[in-house]
């Protein structure tokens, strides 16, 4: 197997993000292309990726969890909380627990912050 992820790969991968988690910005509609995802972390067991628009510059944050196929995605507001969550995952693999919990910790923040 090999190590790392050539471009084409990469290409494929965001392809199929965009394909089962959002073919369209959630606020303007404008169609994502590869070059709009960034993936923060890819397991075995799910997949973080950061999905910005080029239209209107809405953010979204998307897990994705392999072996049930289920996607999830949430708006976020700043650079800083994608750096938050790039953290958290780079720390160690993450588990299902695991981002339920940033998850949580997100949403919190949005509802205390609204
Ligand atoms: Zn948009």
């Amino acid at each position: 197997m090999r190590k790392s992820l050539n471009n084409n790969n990469l290409e494929k991968k965001k392809k199929f993000f965009i394909e089962n988690i959002a073919r369209f910005c959630d606020k303007c509609g404008q169609p994502y292309s590869p070059k709009d995802l960034e993936i923060i972390q890819d397991t075995n067991m799910s997949s973080i990726i950061h999905f910005s628009c080029t239209n209107c510059k809405s953010n979204h944050i998307a897990t994705f969890i392999k072996p049930i196929g289920i996607s999830n995605r949430m708006p976020i507001n700043t650079d800083l909380e994608i750096e938050e969550i790039g953290k958290f995952a780079s720390m160690k693999e993450t588990s299902l627990e695991e981002i339920l919990e940033v998850y949580m910790y997100l949403k919190r923040r949005k509802e205390i912050k609204v």
